[in-house]
């Protein structure tokens, strides 16, 4: 079968025209095929050449004349053109050490190299010489597979998965990212290789549970982590969410699943990964906060500021960033009952400026979060709660219009407190100015310069006459 219009864009023609006169064999192979038939766009083009990919890159990047990036002990080269990156290899065949993922690798056909890939989805490829000019070369079936929708390894699945483990996660993540399932064979040889995971890098695999999380349902993922066992090697403290304890006519939910419904939620909202990651951890000290009281029934008191204190050595384990997206995603589990603990009581004006002057420029994602949280069963609660939570918005935008808390600048600095007082800077400042943001929280005054100023004059003077009296 023929498939010019996959290859329209004119490099193709040019790279085939250099392997003719070199007279080697190229293709077009993995990604971009597949991305080809799912109508997806890709500017990824991995070449393989049964001969050297360096010559043939050489080559291409004079032709073009552009520049080429060469990885001699990879065998690569790389060229950029026409928006796109192109990866050239030569065709290889691979074999593994059991305790390595690092092949030891040599030239090979290119039925040797499909058969090294991962997929079936991931091992076609278009002729790119005039002879086979955009034939599809598919041994594997993996066009059946993608009209069937089933991940499947080319060759014994056992093998595929004890050679290079990371492949298991690579399945899920394809099989999250596509709507795929796991064909049943391949899907068992996970289960038997789970523990081999352990000689994988952290990053390798974390890179794959991103791909994951940025997926349309990415709770698919995380389950299927779990079906096959491999959620307690890559993320523990997840797993234990799981199950529910019952005593008497108390039971809590499986927190596992709630923590999915709530990623699925936020997801169908928002595909800021940082959210999401804040979504999968907002409940991720329940195990070790969990009490029963026999009349109130299960418990978790303190389980979002527990979880925001373990979002830090979780971001290392996982060797997410640990920057400002970690702070991030600590401050909304450290909020995420804020905005509903505002909806179940009476809704006082102090209380949403404290949340807006707590949750700052992240208030929208913070009640993104609070309304994804919600997804109890009993439909009449649901309704109550989301009601509720709609008069908490409308609040929140009258006192945003009106005291602007959600940016607060404090309307008096300590540089003019300490020039009207000709002091340097010390305590007496910070309690100042933190009188004055409480004055405002609180509603006593407004966000406002002079009402401010009035309250520094008269804060300071008490303030600075009793110290200096204590002085004395
Ligand atoms: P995406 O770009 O969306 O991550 P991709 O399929 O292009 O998906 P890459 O990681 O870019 O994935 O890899 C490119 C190709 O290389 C794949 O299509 C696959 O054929 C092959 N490949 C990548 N990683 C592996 C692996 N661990 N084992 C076997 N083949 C792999
Ligand atoms: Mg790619």
């Amino acid at each position: 079968m023929k498939f010019p219009e996959a290859l329209e864009n004119p490099i193709f023609k040019i790279i085939g025209r250099l392997a003719d006169r070199s007279g080697v064999q190229a293709y077009v192979i993995g990604g971009f095929v597949r991305d080809y038939f799912l109508q997806r766009p890709c500017t990824d083009i991995d070449v393989v050449v049964a001969g050297s990919g360096i010559e043939l890159a050489e080559k291409l990047a004079k032709a073009l004349q552009t520049r080429v990036t060469v990885f001699k002990t990879f065998g690569t080269a790389m060229v950029q053109a026409g928006g796109m990156e192109i990866e050239l290899v030569g065709a290889r065949k691979e074999s593994y050490r059991p305790d390595s993922r690092k092949p030891e690798v040599q030239a090979g056909s290119l039925e040797d190299d499909q058969l090294r890939r991962d997929f079936t989805i991931n091992a076609m490829a278009f002729g790119l010489n005039a002879d086979n000019f955009a034939v599809l070369v598919d041994p594997f079936g993996g066009m059946q597979d993608l009209d069937d929708l089933i991940i499947r390894t080319p060759c014994d699945p056992d093998t595929t998965f004890s050679d290079d483990p990371l492949r298991m996660i690579r399945a899920i993540r394809f099989a999250t990212q596509l709507g795929f399932d796991i064909d049943p064979d391949t899907f068992d040889a996970i289960v038997r290789n789970r523990e081999r995971i352990r000689i994988v890098s952290q990053e390798r695999i974390t890179t794959e549970l991103n791909k994951i999380m940025r997926s349309p349902v990415p709770s698919m993922g995380w389950e299927l982590l779990d079906q096959t066992g491999l959620l307690e090697w890559v993320f523990l403290k997840l797993s234990r969410l799981q199950g529910v304890e019952r005593r008497g006519k108390h039971a809590h939910k499986d927190n596992f699943y709630h923590t999915l419904k709530v990623l699925d939620n936020v997801a169908l909202e928002s595909d800021n990964l940082w959210l999401r990651w804040a979504a999968l951890l907002h409940d991720i000290a329940k195990p070790q906060t969990k009490a029963y009281d026999p009349k109130q029934g299960w418990t978790f008191h303190g389980h979002e500021v527990l979880g925001s204190k373990m979002v830090p050595a979780i971001f290392r384990e996982l060797k997410l960033p640990l920057n400002e997206k970690m702070k991030y995603v600590q401050k909304l589990v450290f909020l995420h009952l804020r905005p509903i603990a505002l909806v179940e009581e009476t809704v006082t004006d102090s209380a949403v400026r404290r949340l807006l002057f707590d949750a700052g420029k992240d208030i929208e994602d913070l009640m993104l979060l609070c309304r994804a949280d919600i997804t109890s069963g009993i439909e009449s609660k649901v309704r109550r709660y989301l009601r509720n939570f709609a008069l908490v918005r409308d609040k929140m935008k009258q006192i945003e219009e009106k005291d602007r808390i959600r940016n607060f600048q404090p309307p008096v600095t300590g540089e003019m407190i300490m020039e009207h007082y000709h002091i340097p800077p010390c305590r007496e400042v910070g309690m100042i100015k933190e009188r004055i943001k409480e004055a405002i929280l609180e509603g006593e005054i407004e966000n406002d310069f002079q009402q401010a100023w009035q309250l520094m004059v008269k804060t300071g003077d008490a303030i600075l006459n009793r110290t200096s009296l204590e002085n004395q």
